[in-house]
């Protein structure tokens, strides 16, 4: 038996026969064109337009955000500057087959120097080089082997167009090599919740018909496993199930304290989704998202109607809304036009808000106009906030456009260690876990090679959180989470015992944490947050709490029956 580990991706947990993706097609001989370059030049043409076909028609069944996913592989494809490459290379000589292989594998080579969200796009782009030659060679594209029986699929990374039309009932788990939380593999798995780790370095030494059981929530792989484990395993995989289909009740620990499970949205078309999984409201409605493509900064008249189409589907609800973070991995050319070294510790956030205030007051007009045009309970917040100075200057603007609930985003140590005083000002706090643990571990939470430090388990990100929990217990006012660390269900109890009031995560994640938080009271959340505090580490904590949960597990079930 051994164990390998990579980012777990959901909560889920898989058992089966390892089936490898079948390997990508050798590159091209050399050899020089013999039929000419116009006839190279019409066969690209023709291999390239065939493709973007398929994937926009692959798209057009998979539905959701896969559909956007392969719309955009498709743009790519027929991207003109790839084709300029394309011929650029025939008319020096190449076959259509190394024009292509070669022109992809420079624009795979610049994505990957700039690294980040645009890195982890170059698998998107060998997926459609190797689509592209599999047509002008006239023979299959590679693709997911079908064995004829379910198994779990190890692969290097996975193309788009496979996630999408994955078939759940053969696919049991997915494992790739590569590719990291953000990977489109990773989204769409999340998406679909299939049960999946990325970026396992030593995947590749699973071979055809191992045994393996996937565990996502932990992020390791188990290689032959003994009949006691593939039993528990068994067993979480049933009460997973059973979770997915509890009622929909409102999030509350054993005792009956109420937590309210919140969704992260990105779009107002997500919020039927949100409301069907039994979301109380909105936690982080990420507005940037709204505008990533945008080259100038949206009108009052645009925001508005998308606001109110948010707020419309959350009548009497608590809808916290996120002004615009723009910069880093999200930014937006209307507010970030300076280059800059560093650009996560630059001016991003309520910082290039500041800098561009009038954009910041249209936001304000267009929530306030949406507000008063709904029923829901609309909070604002402000962005990677750091000072108590950016905390007031936010505050107060937002109540002078009559916005009357106005709190800060907790995601910058320095808040969290003056929480207190921010908390003085703000009506509301909530905690983004992602940017406070790449801020506090001083690990980039988009690169790969750091990923291991990306955890938010760790003892000194959640003591920052049990500031902030402090504060706002003894101030009296309302702590949400808002970054991927609530969708962890085991992470979320110590959240709850280390003073949150409300936990917001991809609405997929709900029904596990809904069910998780339900077995436990909040003395026993707050004893297991002191577990977690009083480790060395993240795996120390994650263990160490996971010990001690397995410990109090029959006390609760005594209890309760
Ligand atoms: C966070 O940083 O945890 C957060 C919720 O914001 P985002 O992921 O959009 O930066
Ligand atoms: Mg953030």
């Amino acid at each position: 038996m051994s164990e390998l580990r990579g980012v777990g991706i959901g909560l889920g947990v898989a058992q089966g026969p390892v089936v490898r993706m079948t390997e990508a097609m050798p590159a091209p001989d050399e050899t020089p064109s013999s039929i000419g370059a116009e006839a190279e030049r019409a066969r690209v043409r023709e291999a390239i337009s065939v493709v973007a076909q398929e994937l926009t028609a692959r798209g057009e069944t998979a539905g959701g955000s896969a559909q956007e996913v392969l719309e955009a592989q498709a743009m790519i494809a027929e991207d003109p500057t790839l084709q300029d490459e394309v011929d650029g290379r025939i008319d020096a000589g190449a076959t259509a087959e190394r024009a292509v292989h070669d022109a992809f594998a420079g624009f795979r080579a610049t994505l990957e120097a700039v690294g980040g969200y645009l890195g982890e796009r170059a698998a998107d782009l060998d997926d459609i080089a190797q689509r592209v030659l599999a047509r002008l060679r006239g023979v299959d594209a590679p693709g997911v082997p079908d064995p004829g029986h379910p198994f779990v699929l190890v692969a290097r990374d996975l193309a788009p167009a496979d996630t999408a039309l994955l078939d759940l009932d053969k696919v049991l788990a997915l494992i790739t090599v590569d590719g990291g939380p953000t990977s489109h593999t990773a989204i769409l798995a999340r998406e679909k919740g299939i049960v999946a780790i990325v970026g396992v370095a030593d995947g590749f030494t699973l071979a055809n018909g191992d045994t393996v059981i996937v565990d996502a929530a932990a992020g390791v792989v188990t290689v032959d496993p003994t009949a006691d484990e593939k039993d528990r395993a068994a067993q979480r995989a049933a009460a997973r199930m059973s979770a997915d289909a509890a009622p929909l009740t409102p999030g509350a620990l054993a005792d009956g304290t109420p937590i309210a499970l919140l969704a992260n949205l990105g779009k107002p078309a997500d919020a039927a989704d949100a409301v069907e999984r039994g979301a109380e409201g909105v936690g982080l409605f990420r507005t940037e998202f709204l505008f990533l493509s945008s080259s100038q900064a949206p009108t009052i008249a645009q925001q508005r109607e998308s606001y109110r189409e948010l707020l419309e589907a959350f009548p009497g609800k608590k809808v916290v809304v996120r002004m615009l973070d723009a910069g880093a991995d999200k930014p937006l050319a209307f507010l970030n036009d300076a280059h800059e070294e560093n650009p996560a510790l630059g001016l991003r956030g309520i910082r290039a808000l500041r800098a561009s205030e009038d954009i910041l007051r249209e936001q304000l007009t267009a929530l306030a106009e949406a507000d008063a045009q709904t029923d829901a309970d609309l909070w604002v917040m402000a962005p990677m906030v750091a000072t108590v100075e950016e905390t007031v200057y936010f505050t107060t603007l937002a109540r002078d456009y009559g916005l009357k609930t106005a709190g800060v985003m907790v995601e910058v140590p320095a808040s969290a260690l003056l929480a207190d005083r921010v908390l003085a000002h703000a009506d509301f706090a909530s905690i983004g876990t992602n940017d406070l643990t790449q801020y506090t571990m001083a690990a980039d939470r988009m690169l790969g090679s750091v990923a291991g430090l990306q955890d938010p388990w760790h003892p000194a990100v959640l003591r920052l959180v049990r500031e902030v929990g402090d504060a706002g217990s003894r101030l009296g006012k309302p702590v949400g989470i808002c970054g991927e660390a609530a969708a962890d269900p085991m992470l979320a109890v110590v959240l709850v015992g280390l003073g949150a009031t409300s936990l917001s995560m991809a609405p997929s994640a709900l029904a596990d944490v809904r069910h998780t938080l339900s077995e436990r009271t909040l003395d026993e959340a707050r004893s297991l947050a002191q577990v977690a505090l009083a480790a060395d580490d993240a795996a120390g904590a994650r263990k160490a709490v996971a010990d001690a949960t397995a410990a109090l597990s029959p006390h609760q079930k005594e209890t309760t029956s």
